[in-house]
């Protein structure tokens, strides 16, 4: 399905990352694996997407620097080749009630989720639009539709990632280019792994369970697939039922 194309996926040495990368190598992609810190697990991403006999390479970039990213583009290119296809996933979660939340706390979960996305679009979008062509996906959250105590930092950065979503799917619609969100609900990852009232939580999910990271990498296949090129500015619950 995405034989041919080189797909960037950031935060994918982990979670839902993770999983659209081994879905996308599965179906043809090369893939670029950005990520943190976590060498050992992107390594391990790598190996698993050369699995399927594709090219796949590890890149250690802090999505929220400007100039990290253009680098790291450029060495993709040097390496694989340019992307076609750009899933904007890293993201962090920091976190508390307004009153005890600081501000390097909204300013971190602000710089990696929202302008991490701004930075990698920025920097791939030259490519996209030499190739008339190009898919974008950027991982929300249902927090950014809903809003969610507790949360004003990450819920403002993925409402805003909505917001720039729509933005660039119009800018970029003449030249061939889609850009769409999904907006997962609770997903078994690393980063729901502390939640301690998982009870309360499930009762809220009308499908009566946490998704998988493998179901929110399926909907991302749909989107950088050819079915979807007619699909932009979109905004995918992958949710269970719970924010509808
Ligand atoms: P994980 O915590 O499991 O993984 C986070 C990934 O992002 C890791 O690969 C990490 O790299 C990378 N990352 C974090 N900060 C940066 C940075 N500054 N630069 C580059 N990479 C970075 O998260 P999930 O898989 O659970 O979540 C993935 C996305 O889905 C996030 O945007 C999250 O907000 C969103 N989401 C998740 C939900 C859930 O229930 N899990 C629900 C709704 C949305 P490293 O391994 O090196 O640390």
């Amino acid at each position: 399905m995405l034989k041919g194309k080189t797909a960037l996926v950031t935060g994918a040495s982990r979670g839902i990352g993770r999983a659209i990368a081994l879905e996308f190598a599965q179906n043809g992609a090369d893939i670029a694996i950005v990520y943190a810190g976590n060498t050992e697990k992107a390594e391990e991403t790598k190996r698993d997407c050369e699995s399927f006999g594709v090219k796949a390479g590890a890149y250690r970039c802090d999505v929220s620097d400007y100039n990290e990213v253009k680098a790291t583009v450029a060495a993709i290119k040097a390496d694989l080749a340019a992307p076609d296809i750009l899933v904007n996933n890293a993201g962090i979660t920091r976190d508390g009630l307004i009153p005890v939340m600081s501000e390097d706390a909204f300013d971190a979960v602000i710089a990696t989720n929202l302008k991490g996305a701004f930075n990698l679009i920025k920097s791939c979008c030259p490519f996209f639009i030499r190739a008339k062509a190009g898919k974008i996906i950027n991982i929300s959250s249902v927090s950014g539709l809903t809003g969610n105590a507790g949360q004003t930092n990450y819920s403002a950065a993925k409402a805003g990632l909505i917001g720039l979503t729509k933005s660039a799917a119009r800018e970029l619609a003449s030249r061939g280019i889609t850009c769409n969100a999904i907006a997962p609900g609770f997903i078994e990852t690393d980063m729901t792994k502390s939640i301690d009232n998982t009870e309360k939580i499930i009762g809220t999910i009308p499908m009566g369970r946490f998704g998988s990271a493998e179901e929110v990498a399926k909907t991302a296949l749909f989107l950088a697939s050819a079915a979807a090129d007619y699909i932009t500015g979109e905004v995918i619950r992958v949710d269970g039922g719970m924010a509808m």
